[in-house]
C-alpha cells in the first residue's frame, strides 16, 4: 500500500476543511488554531532588517542559523535551567509540525509503538502512520482530562514501545500536566527505557499551573526530545520557526530525517526569532493575559448559552460539551453550524481514533479579538 493510501483516514486536515468552510459561507472561524492579532512590531522589524541587511537571504545551515540555536539554548536554560548544546544539541525545523514529522522519520522503526495520550494533535497519527510504526493510546476524558497513570503504566510495558510522545499545554484539552502526572510519566519512561518526546508549543501559553517540561524531571534529560515553536509563543503562526533540542544523538536522527524534507528554510525568520527568543519572557506576559481574557470570556459565554464547559489552563483551546443541549453528534452540528449559526468549530472527533470517543465534544479556539468572540456568542446563543 502506498503512503498515501495508508494516510487516506486521515484526509485533508479537518483545520484545512474547516477554515474552508469558514471562507466559503463568511462564518467567525473559531476552529484553527491562529489569533487574529499580529505579534509584537518589533519582531516583524527584526525580519525586515534581516531581508535588508543582504546576509539573510540565503540557505541556513542544516542545524538553523547559529544565532537561533544559541538563542534556544539560552531561552532552556534561562527559563528550565536545561542544558542543551547548541551546536549539537537543537535543529530548527519548519515549525514544530516539520519537526514532528522529522522525530517521528529519524527515531521509529516500522513496527515500533509510540505511546500516545488520546485526544491527539492530527499529525501525531499521520507521521507515526508516515514511519510505519503504531500508536498505542492513553485516553485523557473529559471533564478535567486527566492522566490515568496505571492506564499509563500498562501502554508503556509493551515489548515493542520505543517512544512516549507528550504534548503539555495540550491541544485539544487545554491541560496543563501537573507534576505528579509528569513524575509517573518519567517513571515508566526510565523503567522500559523509552524515548519521551515533548510537544511544548504552547510552552507560554499557561493560566493556572506552570508548565514544567518532562526533560526538566531526573533521568529525562538524556532520554528526551523538546519540540517548539515561535509561532503560538509570539503570535506569527504563519511564519512556520519551529524546532527540537535535547541529547545530540536524537537531535542527529531528527536531522538526519529532516534534512531530505526540507532541508533548511526561512532564514531572515530564523533571525527574528532569535531576537524574539532572548526577551521571551516580555513578549508572553501580555499575549497570556490577553488569551487569558478570552478563554474566560468564551466560557463564561458557552456557559451561558447552556454548553457544558471544560475550562482549560492553557493554550488557544477549550472544549464544550454538547450533551447538556440534546445534541448528540458533535461532527454534524459542527458541519451545519456555519450555515446555522455563522460560527465554525471543530467536533472534538478529529482528536480521537475511536469514532464514538468526544462524540459530543466541540473545540472552541479563543486566540481571538473579544468583539470576535462576542459575536460568536451571540450567533451561538441565538442557533
Ligand atoms: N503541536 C501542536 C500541539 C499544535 O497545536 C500545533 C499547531 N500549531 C503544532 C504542533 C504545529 O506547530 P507549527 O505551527 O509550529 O508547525
Ligand atoms: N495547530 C492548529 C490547530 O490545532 C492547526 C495547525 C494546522 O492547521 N495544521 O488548530
Amino acid at each position: 500500500m502506498t503512503t498515501a493510501a495508508r494516510l487516506r483516514p486521515f484526509g485533508t486536515t479537518i483545520f484545512t476543511e474547516m477554515s474552508a468552510l469558514a471562507l466559503r459561507t463568511g462564518a467567525i472561524n473559531l476552529g484553527q488554531g491562529f489569533p487574529d492579532t499580529d505579534g509584537p512590531g518589533e519582531i516583524v522589524d527584526a525580519v525586515t532588517a534581516a531581508m535588508r541587511s543582504g546576509e539573510a537571504n540565503q540557505y541556513a545551515p542544516l542545524a538553523g542559523v547559529p544565532a537561533l540555536r544559541a538563542a534556544i539554548a539560552a531561552h532552556q536554560r534561562r527559563c528550565y535551567g536545561l542544558e542543551v548544546d547548541p551546536d549539537d544539541g537543537v535543529q530548527v525545523t519548519f515549525g514544530a509540525t516539520e519537526g514532528i514529522a522529522a522525530t517521528m522519520l529519524g527515531l521509529l522503526e516500522p513496527g515500533d509503538e509510540v505511546v500516545v495520550l488520546e485526544p491527539f494533535y492530527d499529525s501525531y497519527a499521520a507521521t507515526i502512520a508516515m514511519a510505519g510504526a503504531t500508536r498505542r493510546l492513553v485516553t485523557l476524558r473529559p471533564p478535567d482530562f486527566a492522566l490515568d497513570l496505571d492506564e499509563l503504566a500498562r501502554a508503556a510495558a509493551g515489548p515493542r514501545v520505543r517512544m512516549l510522545l507528550l504534548n503539555s499545554p495540550h491541544n485539544p484539552t487545554g491541560r496543563v500536566l501537573e507534576r505528579a502526572e509528569l513524575a509517573g510519566i518519567a517513571r515508566a519512561c526510565v523503567e522500559h527505557d523509552l524515548v519521551a518526546v515533548t510537544d511544548e508549543v504552547y510552552e507560554h501559553l499557561v493560566f493556572d499551573g506552570e508548565h514544567v517540561p518532562l526533560a526538566t524531571l531526573p533521568g529525562m534529560a538524556e532520554r528526551t526530545l523538546t519540540i517548539s515553536s515561535a509561532g503560538k509563543s509570539f503570535s506569527f503562526t504563519g511564519w512556520k520557526i519551529g524546532w527540537c533540542s535535547g541529547p545530540p544523538r536524537l537531535v542527529a536522527a531528527v536531522s538526519a530525517a529532516k534534512q531530505f524534507l526540507s532541508f533548511a528554510g526561512g532564514t531572515p525568520f530564523q533571525h527574528a526569532v532569535a531576537v524574539a527568543l532572548d526577551d521571551a519572557e516580555r513578549h508572553v506576559v501580555p499575549l497570556c493575559a490577553t488569551l487569558q481574557a478570552g478563554r474566560d470570556r468564551l466560557c463564561d459565554g458557552l456557559r451561558a448559552a447552556g454548553f457544558g464547559v471544560c475550562v482549560p489552563q492553557g493554550g488557544y483551546f477549550l472544549n464544550a460539551d454538547l450533551a447538556p443541549l440534546g445534541v448528540s453528534d458533535a461532527d454534524d452540528w459542527c458541519r451545519e453550524l456555519p450555515a446555522r449559526a455563522g460560527v465554525v468549530a471543530i467536533p472534538a472527533q478529529a482528536f480521537y481514533a475511536d469514532p464514538d470517543a468526544g462524540r459530543t465534544l466541540v473545540r472552541f479556539a479563543f486566540c481571538k479579538r473579544p468583539e470576535v468572540i462576542d459575536e460568536a456568542l451571540a450567533r451561538l446563543s441565538a442557533r
